[in-house]
């Protein structure tokens, strides 16, 4: 099959590589409609991904339909159409059965084409293990787009701002605004932030923020965030870039009291707490990475009751063949480029 697989910085390649088999009886293989590109797969991109390996298949957000399915697999069949979480875990342990797959038990917690251990889905097809817990049916009226979204970047969204425990009339500063910052400030906006304020260093974001109802954070963040809040700051900050400036910034346009929820992934161990600031402004502080399986049931809901509109972040369409240029153009962030989704047919 075709896929897109990664050989060191900078080197995405097109490549033939053999079918996946199904890992075993509570497997099964999804043939790829729609594949998207996360802002985790440009840390694997820059180098400074999740694994020593090379030559291993990338990507971990993927629709698409079943095309075989292990004797254990009991809730879907050939045929069916589905979303692949992006988090995987054992569908047998108890915090799995209750979508808490990052807490499995059994040590099966995982995702996608971070390594050679598990596969990804930027390819024409994918291996599910333990399908009953990991495939998702995808509900009528919702479009591949969204369903491709809901995959990884809503449910991250959804689980930053749930951890935020976002109220009804809290002022929200979003920091990053690429796909999952765009779903951050939806996910507040649906939890009943009254303003929530989008900070991005790219000026297209922010203006994309800015027409979905955000107001956009122009100028140093620190000064302009004070100024928009009369001095207090903001209630609620979520943190969707994954960088020790944008943690350190989080913290600095907190108001006192505020919560402060990072779903950016960070590779740096050694972020310097201000701690008198945080003690000072009595912060409390979360940081995680998102059980998809958790976040689905009401992220679905919304989607279907037409509340929530994941695809709004989806910006362009691309046939898997120009898997590398797209991944340049999305590390880019240049010619308004939000999420780009590929097509392995093509
Ligand atoms: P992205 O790269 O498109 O978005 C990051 C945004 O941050 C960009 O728009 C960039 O311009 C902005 N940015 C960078 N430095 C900044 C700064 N100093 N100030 C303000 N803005 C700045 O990626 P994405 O797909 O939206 O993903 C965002 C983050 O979420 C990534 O770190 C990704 O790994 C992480 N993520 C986490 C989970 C989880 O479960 N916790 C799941 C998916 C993605
Ligand atoms: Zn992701």
């Amino acid at each position: 099959m075709r896929a897109l697989t990664y050989h060191g910085p900078f080197d995405i390649r097109v490549e033939s590589i053999p079918d996946p088999q199904p890992f075993d009886a509570e497997g099964a293989i999804v043939a790829v409609r729609a594949c998207g590109i996360c802002g985790s797969d440009l840390h694997i991109y820059e180098g400074h991904g999740f694994s020593a390996d090379l030559g291993f298949c990338v990507g971990h957000e993927a629709v698409g339909e079943v095309v075989a399915v292990g004797a254990a697999v009991s809730r879907f069949g050939v045929g069916d159409s589905v979303l692949v979480s992006a988090s995987v875990g054992c569908n047998a342990c108890g915090p799995c059965r209750a979508g808490y797959v990052l807490g499995c038990e059994r040590g099966r917690s995982g995702c996608y084409g971070l390594g050679a251990v598990l596969p990804g889905s930027q390819a024409e097809f994918v291996s599910v293990p333990a399908a009953d817990g990991n495939l998702v049916l995808i509900p009528d009226g919702v479009s591949d787009d969204a369903a491709l979204v809901l995959t990884d970047n809503a449910p991250t969204a959804w689980y930053g701002a749930r951890r935020a425990r976002i109220e009804p009339g809290d002022v929200v500063a979003v920091i990053g605004l690429g796909p999952v910052g765009i779903m951050s400030v939806l996910a507040s906006q649906i939890m009943g932030a009254s303003r929530v304020l989008a900070i991005d260093l790219v000026d297209e974001r922010r203006a994309a923020a800015a027409a979905l109802g955000a107001e956009p954070v122009d100028g140093d963040p620190r000064l302009a965030v004070r100024e928009m809040t009369g001095g207090r700051g903001a209630n609620v900050v979520l943190e969707a870039v994954g960088a020790d400036a944008t943690i350190d910034l989080a913290m600095k346009i907190a108001a006192r009291g505020a919560r402060v929820s990072v779903v950016g992934v960070n590779q740096s161990n050694a972020f310097p707490v201000h701690m008198a600031l945080a003690q000072f402004k009595e912060l409390e502080f979360s940081i995680g990475l998102c059980s998809v399986q958790r976040e689905l049931p009401t992220l679905l809901a919304l989607t279907q009751s037409g509340r929530l509109h994941p695809e709004v972040v989806v910006t362009h369409h691309l046939p898997l063949s120009e898997g590398p240029a797209a991944y340049e153009r999305f590390h880019a962030r240049a010619d308004g480029v939000g999420k780009i989704v590929l097509d392995p047919s093509r």
